[in-house]
């Protein structure tokens, strides 16, 4: 062989023994070398097509490792927590886009950087110690920590970590870290916490309401129990002299049922107005809603000298509410009223219960009038601030929650003024259905 075959070309190989064959070379070659040949440039065209399949597949598969460590990366940088790498004093090593963004940096800002750089100055030892825990015990755990410093703002993250051994340095694992942001979750909470805090704030002082009714309440129910017994002896009294016909004896156990019923009836209103239970608000005619809680506040009026008059307006539409906060409600504001008649040293007076529709028609409204003294304009300014009372014994909170309540409601309650030596405090409730307004 005069050529050297390897130097040769698939090509080149081919159009040499082309050459061979027909003759057109001086190069001398036997037909046995030329068949030889020709087997062995077979062989070489059947491995140049293994080479070229593999070498697509190698391509396919580069490009598919390709894919995949881009689709990962862009999991890593956009997942929705932040992903941190620290090392043992606290630097940040790696960190995801997420992570960056909550940070409020880029990488070059970040990476290399003291992680507690980036917090508030008050929870950096809540980091250290984290991040002591993770490395040194290898504990899994979390931590709430304050952003702050150069990562400004004022969000709350959570860090959950892990201790990750490091391939450059192997004894020294490094603290992996998912950070969360819930600023959201935790004002949420914080206002889910006020609202449990107001509602057993609320239920208190219905209690203590229920407190001030007590003597009012006892007297109330003695009514009913003094008439059972006086019915009672007299059928006794009747049947032992067996002067008693059945007619009558009918008669009698007809009106002890009625009074049986009756202080069943203010047992009944006492327990639904004591009951502890989440707000709940339902379309309910005002009506009776205020007539409930003037018959659990009238027994304590008429032991002041006050009578209380009610003005419904009739043929009212329906509002939302919760009735036994509207109620608390109406009784905070009569009682206020007696209190305020009372301790003016009065032994008479008048307090007026009257309900409507609003002017703009879109809600009710409900008045109450006292012939009290009334406030001194000064006064105005201070009365729904919490713990504000000019009583010897008052806790200052019963205007504060029923405002809160009316808030809550969509409603609102407002001190109506003082004419002619009367004292008027509104509230006001959305109507159930605002398509009902009245012409
Ligand atoms: P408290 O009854 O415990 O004082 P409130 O919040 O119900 O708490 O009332 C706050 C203050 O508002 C009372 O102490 C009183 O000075 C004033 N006030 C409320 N209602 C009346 C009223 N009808 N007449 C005069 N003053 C009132």
């Amino acid at each position: 062989m005069i050529r050297k075959l390897s130097d040769m070309s698939m090509q080149q190989l081919e159009q040499w023994l082309e050459r061979l064959r027909t003759q057109q070379t001086d190069e001398h070659i036997t037909s046995a070398d030329l068949s030889q040949l020709q087997e062995l440039v077979h062989e070489l065209q059947v491995h140049q097509l293994e080479l070229e399949m593999q070498n697509r597949e190698l391509l396919e598969t580069r490009a598919q490792l390709e894919a995949a460590r881009d689709r990962y990366a862009d999991l890593y940088d956009y997942a929705p927590v932040g992903y941190l790498d620290f090392d043992r004093h606290g630097c940040v090593l790696q960190a995801n886009i997420t992570a960056l963004t909550l940070l409020g940096g880029d990488r070059a800002a970040l990476e290399g950087q003291p992680f507690s750089v980036f917090l508030d100055k008050a929870d950096a030892p809540e980091f250290f110690n984290h991040l002591h825990r993770v490395l040194q015990y290898g504990d899994r755990t979390h931590c709430q920590l304050r952003l702050g410093g150069r990562a400004g703002g004022s969000r709350v993250v959570r860090l959950n970590s892990i201790a990750v051994a490091d391939e450059r340095e192997p004894a020294n694992p490094l603290c992996r870290s998912a950070m969360l942001d819930i600023t959201e979750q935790i004002e949420i909470e914080a206002e889910t916490a006020l609202h449990q805090q107001q509602a057993a704030l609320i239920h208190a002082e219905r209690l203590s309401q229920l407190g001030e009714l007590a003597s009012g309440i006892a007297h109330e129910v003695n009514q009913p129990l003094s008439a059972l017994l006086t019915y009672a002896q007299t059928g006794l009294r009747l049947l032992q002299r067996g002067a008693m016909a059945p007619r009558e004896l009918e008669t009698l156990l007809d009106k002890m049922a009625t009074q049986a019923q009756q202080g069943g009836e203010i047992l009944r209103r006492i327990r639904r107005f004591a009951r502890k239970t989440e707000m709940e608000s339902r379309p309910v005619q005002l009506n009776d809603v205020v007539s409930e809680a003037v018959a659990l506040i009238k027994p304590r009026a008429e032991q002041a000298g006050v009578a209380p008059a009610l003005i419904l307006s009739p043929a009212l539409p329906e509002v939302m509410a919760d009735p036994v906060q509207i109620q608390q409600v109406v009784v905070n504001l009569i009682i206020n009223g007696i209190e305020a008649i009372a301790g003016a040293g009065m032994t008479q007076g008048r307090i007026e219960i009257r309900t409507g529709l609003s002017v703009s028609r879109d809600a009710l409204e409900c008045c109450i009038t006292d012939t009290g003294p009334g406030l001194e304009t000064a006064q105005e300014a201070l009365l729904f601030q919490p713990f504000y009372t000019t009583k010897p014994e008052g806790m200052g909170l019963g205007l504060s929650l029923s405002h809160s309540i009316l808030e809550r409601h969509g409603g609102e309650l407002y001190y109506n003024g003082c004419n002619d030596g009367h004292t008027r405090f509104c509230f006001s409730l959305p109507l159930a259905d605002p398509e009902q307004e009245r012409p």
